[in-house]
């Protein structure tokens, strides 16, 4: 190896008393300052302008579209702005995708499906992403999509990406930035997108409300098979399909399907004139998966064919308009400086007794539209 001077380094260090002399042994000093290379990494990380990411995005570009959607996710005013000129720059190129929810309760087998689902698509050259909303996840440090081992086959796909739930906000809040991910995404090219939520609160209303396709996972239970789920959910389902139908559990996933079946005939018929379909899968053992694409295929030409897809979007379209001024107006609210001075004496008024709760409304909704 030769030194800037063009000497060979090997004989030097062969020289007992020369200053350039490199103890075996010893570490060497880092040839970058690291504060200097963290630096560079923060500078690199810096923002771009929002045509950069939409170029990139549009070209396909993963780095990118991870980081626009990071951007989306933040809390920061200056990032929320550019988010919001990269989600008008991608809206033109949106809406080409198959949206598809998922749900189920923690266990019952909601990514080990997504993977063999997933596997099974990009092995046929589709494009796939996964997102997730999980509004508990802040408290359960991400419960869903955020540990690492999960979908490990899909997450190493080249033609899969998958993202976490944003970790902090209220539903609306989550639900908002997890559907302007997925226009983000579809801009980027995949084909179907997989919205996965945990079957326990409101968050499956939410994602009902922004998918095409709504997918419910149950597990055959002994008996009981309608108690796990809320009667509003299964109504939602477009299929519902019963997991872990393998091994001894064969029978009673057969069992279940029936059961369903039968539950679904006493609903009202959906507006989509599609009749839910009642099936089982094994994500162990790959069966059932070719059967429910075949399933959410079929529903897509169904919906295309009559209108219902178009009309079902433009509705969810109207649907966050007004869900994202009420989120806003409270947000607002809520955010004013006078609110807040005032909120908890108010609060505390009403509680004793000395103003009615409408009052006690209407006082702080009025400083409120002082500061207009
Ligand atoms: P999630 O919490 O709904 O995402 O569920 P997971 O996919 O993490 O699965 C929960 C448990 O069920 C894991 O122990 C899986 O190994 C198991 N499991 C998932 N799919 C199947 C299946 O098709 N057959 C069987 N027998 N077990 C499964």
């Amino acid at each position: 190896m030769l030194n800037p001077k063009g000497n060979n380094m090997e004989d030097q260090n062969r020289l007992p008393d020369s200053a350039l002399k490199v103890n075996s042994g010893i570490e060497q000093p880092p040839s970058v300052d690291p504060k200097a290379a963290q630096h560079f990494l923060r500078k690199r990380k810096s923002l771009l302008p929002a045509g950069e990411y939409i170029s990139g995005i549009l070209a396909g570009n993963r780095t990118i579209l991870s980081r626009a959607i990071t951007l989306i996710e933040s809390q920061r005013a200056d990032h929320a702005k550019i988010a919001q000129e990269i989600i008008t720059g991608c809206l033109p190129y949106s809406g080409n995708s198959m949206r598809i929810g998922i749900t189920g309760v923690p266990g019952v087998g909601k990514s080990s499906f997504i993977e063999v689902l997933g596997k099974c698509l990009t092995s046929q050259g589709k494009k796939i992403a996964v997102l997730a909303i999980d509004p508990s996840s802040e408290r359960s440090k991400g419960s869903i999509l955020g540990d690492k081992t999960r979908m490990e086959q899909l997450s190493n796909d080249p033609n899969a990406f998958i993202r976490p739930s944003p970790a902090a906000g209220t539903l609306g809040g989550v639900a908002r930035k997890t559907r302007e991910t997925m226009i983000l995404c579809e801009a980027a090219g995949f084909n179907l997108i997989f919205i996965e939520t945990v079957g326990v609160g409101q968050s499956e209303t939410a994602v009902h409300s922004m998918v095409d396709f709504f997918l419910l996972l149950m597990l055959a239970g002994a008996g009981d098979e309608l108690q796990g789920i809320k009667r509003g959910i299964m109504e939602m389902a477009d299929t519902i399909a019963i997991t872990k139908a393998d091994g001894g559990n064969i029978r009673n996933a057969d069992m279940a399907c029936q059961d369903y079946r039968n539950a679904l005939h006493l609903f009202p018929p959906p507006e989509s004139g599609w009749l839910p379909k009642v099936m089982s899968v094994s994500a162990r053992e790959n069966s059932g998966i070719n059967t429910l694409l075949d399933i959410i295929f079929e529903y897509f030409d169904h919906v295309n064919e009559s209108g219902f897809l178009e009309k079902r979007r433009m509705e969810q379209a109207r649907h966050w308009m007004y869900t994202t001024i009420q989120e806003q107006l409270l947000d607002g609210f809520y955010r004013d400086p006078e609110v807040s001075r005032q909120i908890k004496e108010m609060e505390k008024r009403v509680m004793d007794g000395g103003m009615t709760s409408f009052q006690g409304a209407i006082k702080l909704i009025e400083e409120y539209r002082k500061s207009f």
